[in-house]
């Protein structure tokens, strides 16, 4: 076992261990979130209570409209089950995130390859970036060595201020062309340092990776994360926002509670998206905190770590190359 995996596991038994149940006698503040799913796919494969036998594949695949799919990793082969975009543009395709699995057994290129076939796949240009750098998001890196075709963007905050021109990271956006689909990509650090969140103007899905999910978000520097979050909400109230889409769930469906951390099986999971009226309400609540402190809605729970916890975050990130 992997040194970073090792110690990223402490971290979120610390993080997330101290209350992994949301306390009945707390109130979550509570979203309207009765509008249609800005999705079509409600259930995801979700893992099996026994994972001995679960025949479900590596992917579950959902497909959204003729260029934009999401994929999820089986909670059986790695707890965290993290979701991945794949945004077909006419030069150029995005694929954000690689997910928790290692090469070379569950290779995410081949996934994608039988997804969009080897023909599409040859045409266009890959472009692999990544919501932020915690090892659960990178992991099928390996998967697109080779390919002369990919430019894959080291996830590191080096790397990626570099290929997107940021000047005055956090605080400048970018926007990239993938052939008739504009991306536009906002710096969003505080979960992790080198978090971004992607809005795509054709589905108008606002991509937060890890800032912003129905599960459990926890904040290693709380001010920028703040910061991170107006930002967020500023760009929401100048572009249409379908729908906050993040790369887990980890919360019950209406019961205003969160699976313990370690789940491999969610059989009554909340859906992915989040109403954008949970973005601004979030905003709301943090401007009118002084400290940090956690904060819980009906869909997720944002928790500020200690310091402790925000140094072993730290050491992890130092080996998750
Ligand atoms: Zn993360
Ligand atoms: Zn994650």
């Amino acid at each position: 076992m992997k040194v970073s995996i090792i110690i990223t596991s402490l971290l979120m038994l610390i993080g997330c261990s101290v209350q992994s149940e949301v306390d009945a006698t707390d109130t979550p503040l509570i979203v309207n979130d009765k509008a249609k799913s800005a999705i079509t796919k409600s259930v995801w494969n979700h893992g099996s209570a026994d994972c001995d036998t679960n025949q479900q594949p590596t992917y579950d695949i959902y497909q959204h409209n003729v260029n934009s799919y999401i994929l999820r990793q089986n909670k059986c082969l790695n707890f965290e089950a993290p979701f991945i975009y794949v945004l077909v543009g006419v030069q150029t395709i995005l694929v954000l995130d690689t997910g928790a699995l290692e090469e070379p057994e569950f290779s995410l290129y081949s996934a994608i390859e039988d997804m969009l076939g080897q023909e599409l796949l040859e045409q266009k240009q890959l472009l692999v970036a990544h919501t932020h750098g915690h090892s659960d998001h990178h992991q099928g890196d390996a998967s697109f060595d080779g390919h002369s075709n990919v430019t894959l963007i080291h996830p590191s905050l080096g790397a990626v201020r570099k290929y997107f021109n940021f000047d005055n990271w956090p605080n400048d956006q970018q926007t990239i062309d993938l052939g008739k689909r504009k991306l536009t990509i906002i710096p969003t650090p505080g979960h992790h340092e080198q978090a971004i969140t992607i809005y795509d103007q054709q589905t108008k899905w606002l991509m937060t990776g890890d800032t912003l999910y129905p599960g459990y978000v926890y904040v290693k520097d709380w001010q920028a994360y703040r910061q991170s979050i107006a930002r967020l909400a500023k760009f929401a109230n100048t572009n249409e926002v379908t729908a906050i889409m993040g790369t887990h769930i980890e919360s019950k469906n209406e019961s205003m509670s969160l699976y313990p951390v370690g789940t491999t099986y969610q059989p009554n999971e909340a859906k992915l998206d989040l109403n954008v009226q949970y973005l601004h309400q979030l905003n709301a609540k943090l401007k009118a905190m002084d400290e940090p402190k956690e904060i819980k809605f009906d869909k997720f729970m944002i928790k500020p770590l200690s310091v402790f916890q925000q140094m072993l975050s730290t050491v992890a990130g130092w080996f998750s190359d």
